[in-house]
């Protein structure tokens, strides 16, 4: 599976940076995760890593964010899209989708051959917003990818081991810092609004990718 990061708070050159988060997963289908905090950033972005909104099979959303929703007018064009969204996105968002194929993801499940939804899970402080993240399963294990990790990236990673053993983490942290729960990973890759990034790069240093839009990774 190839995995490219279209939209970050960092960027490649010739890419456009922005506070948000856009990934696209190349595995049975083409599976876009979040869309940036803007169709501008991610439009320009795609179109210098060759990725065309019409040639998208499934968007999921992570949350209802405008650092992850900002985008979606870029790849609503896409007529034939299904959604992944889940049922505490707000009525604006779901009125935005109106007319395509939209799934209201409700527990852990596959929408597209070895990718999963997490199902949502819902973040511990007085926001009580729910998140899905994302989970490929691979020969030699499970990669997360996470928009920004709300609910805490332990309790997501907690959610992927249902699947198997955990290989990779790429996403938003958020406020992640217990960074024993990352011992023993392959490949580390935080991205957008992970807020000990240094801490966590200095840790792992021979484990960690810098994020960027443009970053690509492949598993098998
Ligand atoms: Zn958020
Ligand atoms: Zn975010």
């Amino acid at each position: 599976m190839k995995i490219t990061i279209i939209v970050d708070n960092e960027a490649n050159q010739g890419l456009k940076k922005e506070w948000g988060f856009a990934c696209f997963i190349e595995s049975a289908e083409r599976i876009l995760f979040d869309t940036g905090a803007s169709a501008e950033v991610i439009s320009h972005n795609a179109k210098e890593l060759g990725i065309e909104a019409k040639a998208i099979d499934k968007l999921v959303i992570s949350h209802d964010h405008w650092d992850h929703t900002g985008g979606l007018n870029w790849v609503l064009q896409n007529k034939g899209l299904k959604v992944y969204i889940l049922e505490s996105f707000s009525s604006q968002l779901k009125q935005e989708l109106g007319g395509l194929e939209v799934v209201e993801v409700e527990e852990l499940g596959e929408i597209s051959r070895d990718v999963y939804s997490t199902g949502p899970i819902e973040s511990a402080d007085k926001y009580r917003l729910y998140e899905q993240a994302l989970l490929l399963k691979t020969e030699k294990g499970i990669v997360i990818i996470t928009g920004c990790a709300h609910p805490g990236l332990e309790r997501i990673i907690e959610r992927a081991k249902q699947l198997g053993k955990v290989r990779a983490v790429i996403g938003g942290f958020h406020g992640f810092n217990r960074l024993e729960a990352l011992r023993g990973l392959e490949v580390i890759v935080p991205c957008h609004c992970t807020q000990y990034k240094e801490k966590i790069m200095q840790t792992f240093a021979d484990k960690v990718k810098p994020c960027k839009a443009g970053l690509t990774l492949e598993f098998r």
